[in-house]
């Protein structure tokens, strides 16, 4: 399909295969893409909802309408690929959840999952809700146990096996290429919510998922602007295809707008998911053994139990996401919570600026997530100050 916008710079020098950039210097550039019409060194912001067709009847431009696609979706469908190696693309959706939910909506009745008992919380209410009336079973297990998952998986029944790496709201770390090896020996597919590590400490296609998916609205915008939605695949195969069908025929494509605003915050990913790992190590490292703290649950501690795991499959830190556990208990921590100046109490993760939240209040009664718990989204603000005002927060000032 004729793509005007998808060629890249001619590379210098020689013609033939184009160098072999670093992700950084190639999402710092967009993928080096520029504006045919004007030679911008910025894409164009494409807001036509319809496209005119050639005298033949024909869609030379291979566009007709922007439910199924989109010019300026495919600029950060590009650059989402680039980053997750994924050889079949990548599809934007209007959320994490409408992206996630397409997964599940691509099985079949009588389909089986396997997917973690501690995961974001709101796609496990989601899948206690819809999968039995769509006659899918869902087993929750721990993902940190393998042998666990390995019981769950029912062979032939099994279609999908779906993990969270590091899993919200502890932290858990699943081995992504055990978990794929036990998924595809039973002859099912391996999805990874790689939210909170981003495609910059994690790439679970090239260690054997056949997906990837991040809700978007959290590192990878990262500027608590847009809330947006991405798979990404290892194989153009036919469930790809269908997941392509179910946005394009269900309407869940993100808009033109929030992908033009996705893309600016994807050149700078791998600057601010560097900077905001390295605060989350050093609070963590900070925080173990404060007075008023029970446990700081972060994969980056070197006795943290997904320490070696995380070690073995991150590259370049170990995420921007931490919790602790108040020693005083609940009342303690939401005491904490209400004190902070400079961390601001909201939900949400992954922005520039750091978020702490009391996370059992968030997810109610049925919620797996300790009482005492607060997690905490590490933005760019001096580690010394939020270190501070947290511990200020902590005892009692
Ligand atoms: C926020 C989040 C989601 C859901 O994404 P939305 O963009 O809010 O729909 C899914 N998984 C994880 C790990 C998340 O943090």
């Amino acid at each position: 399909m004729a793509d005007p916008l998808s060629e890249p710079n001619a590379p210098t020098g020689s013609s033939d295969a184009p160098p072999a950039f670093a992700k950084r210097s190639l999402a710092a550039q967009a993928l080096g893409r520029v504006d045919p019409v004007t030679r911008g060194v910025v894409a164009p912001l494409h807001v036509a909802t319809t496209f005119l067709r050639d005298p033949d009847n024909g869609y030379s431009s291979g566009f007709s309408y922007a439910r199924p696609d989109n010019a300026t979706v495919r600029e950060a469908e590009a650059v989402l690929a680039m980053l997750e190696d994924a050889a079949a693309g990548a599809l934007l959706f209007g959320s994490g959840m409408a992206a996630a939910t397409a997964v599940f909506t691509a099985l079949e009745p009588g389909d089986h999952v396997v997917a973690p008992r501690v995961m974001y919380w709101g796609l496990k209410r989601w899948l206690s809700a819809e999968m039995p009336r769509r006659r899918i079973a869902v087993d929750f297990v721990d993902m940190d146990d393998l042998a666990a998952l390995a019981r769950a998986i029912r062979p032939g029944t099994t279609k999908l096996v779906w993990i969270e790496t590091p899993g919200n709201p502890l932290w858990t770390v699943t081995d992504i290429a055990e978990a794929a090896r036990l998924a595809h020996a039973a002859g099912a597919r391996l999805a990874v919510d790689s939210t909170a590590a981003s495609p910059i400490h994690t790439r679970p296609l090239t260690l054997g998922a056949d997906l990837v998916m991040h809700s978007a609205t959290k590192i990878l915008n990262g500027h608590s602007d847009v809330v947006a939605g991405v798979l990404a695949g290892a194989t153009p195969d036919a469930f790809w295809e269908r997941l392509a069908a179910i946005r394009s025929s269900g309407g869940a494509i993100l808009g033109p707008f929030e992908a033009y605003l996705l893309m600016r915050s994807l050149r700078t990913l791998p600057l601010r998911v560097a900077a905001q790992a390295a605060g989350a190590a050093e609070l963590a490292r900070r925080f173990q053994g404060h007075p008023c703290i029970s446990h700081v649950l972060y994969p980056g501690l070197p006795d943290d139990p997904g320490h070696a795991v995380a070690a073995r499959q991150m590259e370049g830190g170990f995420g921007f996401m931490l919790s602790i556990r108040v020693r005083d208990g609940e009342s303690a921590a939401i005491a904490t919570a209400a004190r902070v100046r400079l961390w601001k109490r909201a939900t949400s993760l992954g922005g520039v600026e750091s978020l702490i939240e009391h996370r059992a209040s968030v997810e109610g009664p049925d919620s797996p997530c300790p009482p005492d718990l607060l997690r905490l989204s590490t933005g760019i603000e001096a580690v010394q100050d939020l270190f501070a005002d947290l511990d200020a927060a902590l005892r009692g000032a």
